[in-house]
């Protein structure tokens, strides 16, 4: 494929979910022109989503009323792990039957454009660090916190990946050694902890080992049906149990960012998902835990702040991963 035209004011993004697809035609600044989105439906094989794909660009481009030559590229958001020098995808956990599928070249000759394939983690980062709350920074630290802990790092202004597209898979640092199993097959990773479901997991323990707890009412009596969610919401009703899981929460959360911030220095670190929705519990404690954690100076560089993209983070990224590619050296 041709090198990407630099010059380009234009940038399409295709977000590859498990349910849905959104193609996004946007500028250089991140504004939206055109979106569409659709039903994966990967059980049709990776030939027919890339077909969907390859149309819904066609009318995305129509609609913004752009010829392909006023594009810089596509930018490909999709789950890992994949391998962004090639392009090719290897079985992500959420596109069943995508074995070894060459996306990059098969998008490149469907749409005679240059394509960059990224890992959603790391397209999240760098929308966050483009368009988002990590703005106008050199170096950036992301994570979600949500079904999963992901994440990605930026240093120096560019997107760090490691020689095997992981780096930045912050949520399985071991935070308690032995402690609960971590999908990955570790145990006691922050996302063994910290993410959505192992919050809920925790706070049923607590809840049975506790009865009376507010957690379980607002669970609808049932200690199995607590959330993440039900326990931010009773720690608001000052329900003990509730606090003590939240707090139990934000310590595990700041030693595993200590370890961040004292390898890597960031100025920022930007987090997702609960932490946005809950950041009236969760981030003044994580924020006091961190001082604990990390040398003064260091300390008082580093900003933690919340996500700052919300739902629009999927069409960004994307968007931020041709931004990135067509983006001069060292440039932010
Ligand atoms: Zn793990």
């Amino acid at each position: 494929m041709s090198q990407p035209d630099r010059n380009a004011t234009y940038l399409l993004g295709h977000d590859i979910g498990g349910t849905k697809l959104a193609v996004t035609v946007a500028d250089r600044d991140g504004k939206i022109l055109h979106k569409i989105r659709r039903p994966t439906e990967a059980e049709r094989g990776p030939r027919a989503v890339v077909a969907s794909l390859a149309d819904m660009s066609r009318e995305a481009m129509a609609h913004a009323t752009l010829s392909p030559a006023e594009l810089a590229g596509v930018g490909v958001s999709c789950g890992g792990p994949l391998d962004t020098e090639t392009g090719v995808v290897y079985a992500p956990p959420n596109l069943p039957g995508w074995d070894e599928v060459p996306l990059k070249a098969w998008l490149e000759s469907a749409l005679s454009l240059p394509v960059y394939v990224e890992n959603d983690a790391n397209a999240s980062a760098l929308a966050e660090w483009s368009f988002g709350a990590g703005r106008g920074c050199r170096h950036m630290v992301y994570m979600t916190m949500s079904t999963g802990i992901g994440g990605g790092i930026i240093l120096d202004g560019r997107l760090f990946r490691g020689p095997n597209d992981t780096a930045g898979e912050v949520g399985h640092m071991t935070i308690v050694e032995n402690g609960p199993a971590c999908g990955c097959g570790k145990r006691g990773c922050l996302e063994a902890l910290c993410s959505g479901p192992s919050i809920a997991r925790r706070a049923r323990e607590k809840a049975r080992a506790r009865p009376g707890s507010r957690m379980v009412d607002l669970a609808g009596g049932d200690p199995a049906c607590i959330t993440a969610e039900t326990v931010m919401d009773a720690a608001r009703q000052d329900d003990p149990a509730a606090r003590e899981i939240v707090d139990e929460t934000a310590r595990y959360m700041a030693v595993g960012l200590g370890n961040i911030v004292n390898i890597l220095n960031p100025e920022v670190i930007v987090i997702g998902t609960i932490l946005v929705k809950a950041q009236d519990l969760l981030l003044e404690p994580i924020r006091a835990y961190l001082r604990r954690e990390t040398w003064p100076r260091v300390y008082g560089t580093v900003r933690v702040v919340p996500a700052g993209l919300g739902d629009a983070v999927g069409d960004l990224a994307a968007i931020a991963v041709i931004r990135q590619a067509v983006q001069p050296e060292g440039s932010i």
